[in-house]
């Protein structure tokens, strides 16, 4: 048996022990190169990232097909091979270095835990356009005339067109100027519901309203999701009338124009009217472009012009379908060790349009998340606490939060009923474990690839 024979025979042995999809996913591209005199087996992974799962993940299973099949082979040493780099047209292009710190989709990093603002969400890395323009203006006085301008400030638009970056980038300016002496909360209305829900049964509904009422500035994103449960209703409304009474700046942002949300009073409602409510468009191809530009220069990415115009006349009315879009260039440039031309990107992009339109559902994402780690489903789902299903499961109810945005006790009751509490802190969890290992955020990168492109 030549090596690779040898390494075909061992791949038949390991596809019958673990799922298709990981399978595929991870041994699709490696080889079998060397096979040393003191009986170490040399396995080329196409990359860092599949080296480091069959070393942590597959050893044992490699070493037991490859023994059986060769009693000489005693250790594995695995190697990064780019296979697609060695052929000679791939040769002609500049190869790419991506430092791999600068992960792509960097989850919301260094969130302060006390005004729940991300650093990354400012005026300077906002692209004004024509489409986004007034609110920019707006924000800026803002933040400047801190309560004494424009409050409230309403500021509403489309899904990804930088209501969340604007409203962010507020509070942070804001802190930028006072520092610590002016009090600083943004929160989604989500949340805000959610604490207070908790604080209504812990009985600490008078500290959670003490805190609210100490803001210089309260940024309060996404209220169409405020529901019209009267308690919640009428703490905001209390808590909004109090600060504005003393001056403090309150900004909120919406999908909509507050005429438009029934679940807000009316007298909530009349009092937006008397500060200033502006709405965020979608943006031109210009700003598209600059958008873009600086996103890839943000990560230090060398993406060619033609690339970018072909993107940005692609994508039109989400930015943040403008950077997923870009990330998934970065990664596949990463992956492959070069850039994509045009062409791929298009193949690309479609992969993109085609599942923004598409329905994906929590079934299917749960099914991927069991798969991808070689559980069932079931093992998903029940109450098991074993190490290895745990975390798995935690990754699944972070999947169906960030991406198919379901509510708390909507993922708790797919999950065996479990509480929602529950599935805030394994969200929790999985957001903060991101960030510290590089790993991590990688295995969930490519489950997310699968989900989007299966
Ligand atoms: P929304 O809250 O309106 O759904 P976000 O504020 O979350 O949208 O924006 C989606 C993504 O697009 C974010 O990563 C944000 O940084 C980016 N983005 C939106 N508008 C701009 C802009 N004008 N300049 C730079 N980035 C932007
Ligand atoms: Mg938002």
């Amino acid at each position: 048996m030549n090596l690779e024979e040898l390494w075909q025979a061992a791949l038949g042995e390991i596809e019958l022990g673990i799922s298709r999809a990981s399978f595929v996913t991870w041994f699709k591209n490696s080889r079998l190169v060397e096979k040393r005199e003191d009986g170490t087996a040399m396995i080329a992974c196409h990359n860092n990232f599949s080296k480091e799962w069959l070393e942590s993940k597959y050893h044992k299973s490699i070493l037991r097909a490859l023994r059986n099949l060769d009693q000489d082979i005693r250790s594995i040493e695995y190697v990064i091979h780019d296979v697609s780099v060695k052929t000679e047209r791939h040769r002609q292009e500049p190869r790419l270095v991506v430092p791999f710190e600068n992960q792509l989709n960097l989850p919301e990093i260094h969130v302060d835990r006390e005004t729940n603002l991300n650093p990354k969400y400012t005026f300077e890395t906002f692209i004004v356009g024509a489409s986004n323009e007034l609110a920019h203006a707006a924000a800026l006085a803002a933040a400047d005339g801190l309560g004494t301008k424009y409050n409230p400030l309403f500021i509403y638009g489309g899904v990804g067109l930088g209501k969340t970056h604007l409203l962010q980038a507020i509070g942070n300016a804001v802190r930028l100027k006072y520092g610590n002496k002016k009090k600083v909360r943004y929160v989604t209305s989500e949340k805000f519901t959610d604490d207070l829900v908790s604080a209504i049964r812990k009985q600490s509904v008078s500290e959670f309203k003490a805190n609210f009422r100490q803001l210089d500035l309260f940024l309060i994103d996404d209220i169409q999701f405020f529901t019209s449960k009267e308690k919640t209703q009428e703490e905001f409304f209390h808590t909004f009338n109090s600060l504005y009474e003393r001056n403090k700046q309150v900004v909120f942002t919406s999908d909509r124009p507050p005429r438009a949300i029934p679940a807000i009073e009316e007298r909530l409602r009349s009092r937006f009217q008397g500060g200033m409510i502006v709405d965020i468009g979608f943006p031109d191809i210009e700003t598209r472009i600059a958008i873009l530009k600086s996103k890839a220069q943000e990560v230090q990415f060398e993406i060619k012009d033609d690339v970018i115009e072909f993107v940005a006349t692609k994508i039109q009315k989400n930015i943040r379908e403008l950077e997923g879009a870009l990330n998934r260039i970065i990664f596949h440039a990463k992956m492959r060790g070069r850039q994509p031309s045009v062409q791929e990107v298009d193949a690309l992009l479609s992969e993109i349009l085609h599942h923004a339109t598409r329905i994906i559902t929590a079934k299917q994402v749960i099914k991927m998340v069991a798969d991808f780690y070689d559980l069932s489903e079931s093992d998903l789902i029940k109450k098991s606490r074993k190490r290895d299903v745990v975390k798995p499961r935690q990754i699944a109810m972070f999947l169906l939060r960030e991406e198919l945005k379901t509510s708390y006790p909507a993922i708790g009751e797919k999950f065996g009923n479990r509480d929602h509490t529950t599935v805030i802190h394994a969200c929790e969890k999985i957001k903060k474990e991101i960030v510290k290992e590089q790993q991590l955020g990688q295995e969930i990168d490519l489950i997310k690839e699968k989900i989007f492109t299966s």
